[in-house]
C-alpha cells in the first residue's frame, strides 16, 4: 500500500519553529489504521539545551511582569485554545484513539486547569503576621522557582500538558515540554496556539519531541528547577530519584490500579453505567480508570451485580474513536493488546474465569481493538486484581462486608483513586474515611477532581509531596520566602 510521506515533527524553541538535530525518529502512527502520521525526532541533549536557555532567559523577565498581566496571558491563551476546542479534540482521537466525546471532556479538562490558573494573583498572595516582638513583622512571600520541565504521557495528551503548563506560566516560570513521542500531535496543536498569543513573549514555552534521552537530558540539566512527570509508576520512581540527585524539585504522578466497591444496596442500574464508564471508558487507559470491582454481600447480590456487568459490557460496541455508536477504542498500540493476551492466559491457567473474553474483537489493521473483557474467580493477589493493564479488562472480586472490602482495597501498593456505589450515606463515609487513596468517587465512576482542587493519589501512585492542579500547583511552581523585618 503506498503510504504517504509522514511529516517529520518539529521543535518550538525560543519562540520558533525548528527541526531538531537529531536524525533518528519514532513512528507516531494512527491507532485505527497503523499508518504513520507523523515521525517524532529523537531530540537529545543540544535540542534540550536550547529549549532550557531559551526558556532561563525568557524567564528574567517575565518573572518581572506583574501578576495581573500574567493573568491576562493565560486568559488569552484560555480564549485562543477555547477557538480551537473541537479541532484539538478531533485530533486527540486522530492521535490517541479514544472516542470524540471523551476527547472533547479532556480537552474541556485542559481549558478547566488554564481557567483556574487565570486566579494567580489571587493564588500568589503571601502570609504576614505582626508584632512577633517588639517593631518586628514577618512576612511570607512567594517567586518562581525558575524553570520548570514537564513529561508527559499518552493517554491525555492534551490536558495533561495543561495541568502544567498555565500554572507553570502564570506563576512566572519559563517552561519546556517534552510530551508522549506515541501521540505528540495535540501538544504541537498547543503550542501553535501559544505561537499565535502576543503576551505571552517567546522563549518562555518550549516543546522538545523526543523519548528517554530528551528526558534525561531535562532531569540532569542543572538550567531546570523543577520537573512535573505523569506515567507509569516505574517511570515515576525513576524519574523522582534522577530528579533528586540533580537536586530538582520533583512531583511524579505514577500508574494506579483502582477499585469500585458496590455495595449491597446500591442502585443497580446507575451502578452499572458508573462501572461500565470506569472500566471501559478509553478502553480503560485512564489513570481513574476502575479496573476492580469489589461485589460486597451474598452470593445471590453478588451474582446479580456480576450478571448485570456482563450483560451492559456485552452491549457495549467496539471501533474506532470517530465513529459515534463506540463506546470502546482502540488501545494504543498492538503490543498493548499483547500484553493483556499475554496477562489473560496466565489467570486463566490459575483458575480464573473469563466470563467476556475480549481477545474475540476483531483486532483490526493496526492490531489494538481489544473487546470489554470481565473476569472471575482470579486470585485477588494476582496481577488481574492487583496490577495495573490499562486496557478494557474489569476483574470482579468479592467480599462479605465493607470491612473486607476495604482490607482488600487497602492491600493494594497504588492508592490513585476508588469508588463506592451505595444508597447509605454511613457506608459511604466509613469507605471515605478509611480508603487509602487520593480521589474518591461516592456513586461516581471517573472520579476526576475540578482543576481548582489537586489532582493525584497516594502511595506508589505519586512521587513526590505535591499534587497537580489547584493549590499544589501553586506550591510546587514557588519558593517561598520568609522575610522577618524591624522598624521602630
Ligand atoms: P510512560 O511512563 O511510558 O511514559 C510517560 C513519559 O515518560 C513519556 O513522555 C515517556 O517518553 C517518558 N519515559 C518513559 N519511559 C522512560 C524512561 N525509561 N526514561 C525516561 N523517560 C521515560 O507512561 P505512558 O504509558 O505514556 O502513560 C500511561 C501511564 O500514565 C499509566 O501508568 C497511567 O496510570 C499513568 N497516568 C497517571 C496519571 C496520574 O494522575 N497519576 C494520569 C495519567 C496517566
Amino acid at each position: 500500500m503506498a503510504q504517504v510521506q509522514a511529516r517529520t515533527l518539529r521543535n518550538y524553541v525560543g519562540g520558533g519553529w525548528q527541526a531538531a538535530a537529531a536524525g533518528e525518529t519514532l513512528e507516531d502512527r494512527d491507532p485505527v489504521s497503523g499508518e504513520i502520521s507523523a515521525l517524532v525526532p529523537l531530540s537529545g541533549a543540544a535540542e534540550v539545551d536550547a529549549a532550557v536557555r531559551a526558556a532561563r532567559t525568557a524567564q528574567a523577565e517575565w518573572r518581572e511582569v506583574a501578576p495581573q498581566r500574567r493573568a491576562r496571558a493565560i486568559m488569552s491563551l484560555r480564549a485562543a485554545l477555547s477557538e480551537r476546542r473541537e479541532d484539538l479534540a478531533r485530533l486527540v482521537t486522530e492521535d490517541m484513539g479514544k472516542t470524540l466525546d471523551d476527547a472533547r471532556g479532556e480537552v474541556g479538562r485542559g481549558i478547566e486547569s488554564v481557567e483556574a490558573a487565570c486566579a494567580i494573583p489571587h493564588l500568589l498572595k503571601g502570609q504576614n503576621l505582626e508584632g512577633v516582638a517588639g517593631g518586628v513583622d514577618v512576612e511570607l512571600f512567594r517567586q518562581p522557582v525558575g524553570v520548570v520541565a514537564a513529561i508527559t504521557p499518552f493517554n491525555f495528551p492534551a490536558m495533561i500538558p495543561l495541568w502544567f503548563l498555565p500554572f507553570a506560566l502564570a506563576c512566572g516560570n519559563g517552561f519546556v515540554l517534552k510530551p508522549s513521542e506515541r501521540d505528540p500531535r495535540p501538544a504541537e496543536m498547543i503550542f501553535e496556539t501559544i505561537d499565535g498569543i502576543e503576551e505571552i513573549p517567546s522563549g518562555i514555552c518550549n516543546l522538545v519531541h523526543g523519548a528517554r534521552d530528551a528526558v534525561n537530558a531535562l532531569l540532569d540539566h542543572p538550567g531546570v528547577d523543577a520537573v512535573s512527570f505523569v506515567g507509569q509508576a516505574s517511570t515515576a520512581r525513576y524519574i523522582a530519584e534522577r530528579s533528586a540527585a540533580t537536586g530538582k524539585r520533583c512531583q511524579a504522578l505514577g500508574g494506579a490500579k483502582n477499585s469500585l466497591v458496590v455495595m449491597p444496596d446500591a442502585d443497580l442500574e446507575a451502578t452499572v453505567a458508573g462501572v461500565m464508564a470506569s472500566a471501559f471508558g478509553a478502553a480503560g487507559q485512564r489513570c481513574l480508570a476502575g479496573s476492580v470491582a469489589v461485589l460486597v454481600g451474598g452470593a445471590d447480590r453478588q451474582d446479580e451485580v456480576r450478571d448485570a456487568l456482563v450483560a451492559a459490557a456485552a452491549g457495549l460496541t467496539v471501533g474506532a474513536g470517530a465513529e459515534e455508536a463506540t463506546d470502546v477504542c482502540p488501545l494504543v498500540a498492538p503490543e498493548a493488546r499483547e500484553r493483556l493476551c499475554a496477562a489473560l492466559e496466565r489467570a486463566e491457567s490459575s483458575g480464573a474465569e473469563v466470563l467476556l473474553d475480549g481477545r474475540g474483537a476483531d483486532p483490526g489493521p493496526a492490531g489494538t481493538m481489544f473487546g470489554p473483557t470481565i473476569v472471575d474467580r482470579a486470585d485477588p493477589e494476582s496481577e488481574l486484581a492487583r496490577e495495573e493493564l490499562f486496557g478494557p479488562l474489569l476483574t470482579l472480586v468479592r467480599a462479605g462486608d465493607l470491612d473486607e472490602a476495604l482490607g482488600f482495597v487497602n492491600g493494594s501498593r497504588y492508592g490513585n483513586a476508588g469508588s463506592i456505589f451505595t444508597e447509605s450515606g454511613g457506608a459511604a463515609r466509613e469507605y471515605r474515611y478509611g480508603v487509602q487513596a487520593g480521589m474518591i468517587g461516592v456513586n461516581v465512576g471517573v472520579a476526576a477532581p475540578v482543576a481548582w482542587f489537586p489532582f493525584s493519589g497516594w502511595k506508589d501512585s505519586l512521587d513526590g509531596d505535591l499534587h497537580a492542579n489547584g493549590d499544589d500547583a501553586v506550591e510546587f511552581y514557588t519558593r517561598k520566602k520568609v522575610v522577618t523585618s524591624r522598624w521602630r
